[in-house]
């Protein structure tokens, strides 16, 4: 927690904000350092450092599981100085924690990567709490804001599309201008306009794998003081860094990659220093999740438990190799559908034939490397509609049939039964999520077993 220490009404605690002061100073600098090193190295260790693992935590080589709901303090004046936000300190859980402490800094750290400008995060019990947390504040009634309004992508998530639309659309009647063609941007900018309260993207789409133009998309809202926020939960940051291209806001669900085990449910906003936001106060825009964590966060309670930050964070140690291998992965299984005399057609953005894969292209790279990756979802439609998509994927022996993704294990589902169920045909169709559609995100076993069971599910339907 970064709070801002010494003020005049805190006289009396002068030696305390004194011996906090030193700490953070040693903290800034291997922080610092840290900003130096390589993505994998930062994926591996993060903010733990060995320094970090003497100081505070017995040696422990991996981050501790910090179970405990509260922390006691040396006597009343650490304990005044801790909850006045006068000092770095965790007090409840609900508030803070070490564990998810932990993750909050690799988080800042993977999005902020090789960036000029400070990142932070606020990790948050799921993807759409983290989404919540992220959007809320930002429909307040501010000056500037007269006519409030929020534009969006329609193809995004389900859930996202249920926030949107029925909790502040219908709910509290606030218009949400859908964009329905992402690709064109003048579409975003006949939409976007001063009162805005942010711009909503996804990056790319789940399941419709649509990108969009972040940097010229960024350029719009920013031109009318409005922010952009990305969900890059599909790209997670070893594919696509949001932030670089001119986003004020990422956001993740932390439940799908970069919990690649499927131990946890978490999520988590990622924004920069110095948000453009017309309607923001100074704090906001100099610290947004930070800001964020420590007031409407720590107010409405959508924390994340330190046993799933700590799946989390085993997870993301790995997460570089691992979005290269599955990428890789979902690559050969797609050329293979595409070939398919069973298949109508594979959307997956690594595919030449994809429309937006020369967008792509430009926005999704293995991370320190040349190489161009598109991440381990792809859908596909086979011949012969529902029934027949219905019987493939009862028919697959190893593939789970499950409404997940993000796994080292592959997993299908049939949208349109399932995550996109409750929002209804017309928004189905506005999605381009048709009946005879599977998901399928690959994991991580042998290409070779994963397409005979897909070649064999196929043949006998
Ligand atoms: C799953 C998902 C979410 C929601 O995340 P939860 O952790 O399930 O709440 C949001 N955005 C995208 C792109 C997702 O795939």
């Amino acid at each position: 927690m970064d709070a801002e220490l010494g003020t005049e009404k805190y006289g009396h605690l002068t030696h305390v904000l004194a011996e906090a002061r030193k700490r953070q100073a040693v903290w800034s600098k291997e922080l610092e350092r840290m900003r130096q090193l390589h993505f994998s190295t930062l994926c591996v260790h993060g903010g733990y450092t060995p320094a970090e693992a003497i100081r505070n935590n017995q040696g422990s080589v991996v981050e501790p599981v910090y179970s405990s709901t509260a922390q006691a303090h040396a006597d009343s004046d650490w304990l005044e100085a801790a909850l006045a936000y006068q000092i770095p300190a965790w007090v409840y859980s609900r508030i803070a924690n070490p564990t998810v402490g932990y993750l909050e800094t690799v988080l800042a750290l993977l999005e902020g990567y090789q960036l000029p400008f400070p990142t932070a995060a606020c990790c948050t019990s799921s993807g759409m709490s983290a989404i919540k947390a992220a959007t809320e504040p930002l429909l307040a009634d501010r000056p500037g804001k007269k006519q409030k309004n929020i534009v969006a992508m329609v193809q995004c998530y389900g859930g996202t599309y249920q926030l949107l639309d029925v909790r502040y659309g219908r709910e509290r009647g606030i218009p949400i201008r859908w964009v329905n063609d992402a690709s064109d941007l003048d579409e975003w900018r006949r939409h976007i306009d001063s009162d805005t309260c942010f711009v909503f993207g996804e990056f790319p789409t789940n399941p419709g794998l649509a990108v969009f133009d972040i940097e010229r998309v960024a350029e719009i809202a920013h031109s009318q003081g409005v922010p952009l926020i990305v969900d890059s939960t599909l790209a997670t940051p070893a594919l696509c860094r949001p932030l670089s291209h001119g986003a004020d806001i990422v956001v993740q669900s932390l439940s799908k990659t970069m919990t690649s085990s499927g131990r946890g449910i978490g999520g988590a906003l990622i924004s920069r220093s110095g948000l453009t936001c017309d309607a923001a106060t100074p704090e906001m825009l100099d610290n947004y999740a930070g800001w964020v964590k420590l007031w409407p966060y720590r107010d409405a309670g959508p924390s994340l438990s330190p046993e799933s930050a700590a799946h989390t964070l085993d997870s993301i140690k790995t997460l570089r190799m691992k979005m290269d291998v599955l990428s890789q992965n979902a690559m050969r299984v797609s050329e293979f559908l595409d070939g398919h005399s069973s298949v109508e057609s594979v959307n997956y953005l690594g595919l030449p034939s994809h429309p937006q894969h020369a967008l792509a292209r430009r926005y999704m790279r293995l991370v320190d490397s040349n190489e161009n990756r598109y991440g381990h979802l792809l859908s596909f439609s086979v011949k012969g509609g529902a029934k027949a998509a219905r019987s493939v994927l009862d028919r697959l022996e190893m593939v789970f049939l499950a409404t997940d993704l993000g796994r080292i294990k592959s997993v299908a589902t049939i949208p349109s039964i399932s995550t996109h169920q409750q929002q209804g045909e017309a928004a189905r169709q506005a999605a381009r999520i048709p009946p005879a559609l599977i998901r399928l995100c690959v994991g991580g076993e042998d290409s070779d077993d994963l397409i005979a069971d897909l070649d064999r599910a196929l043949k006998t339907a």
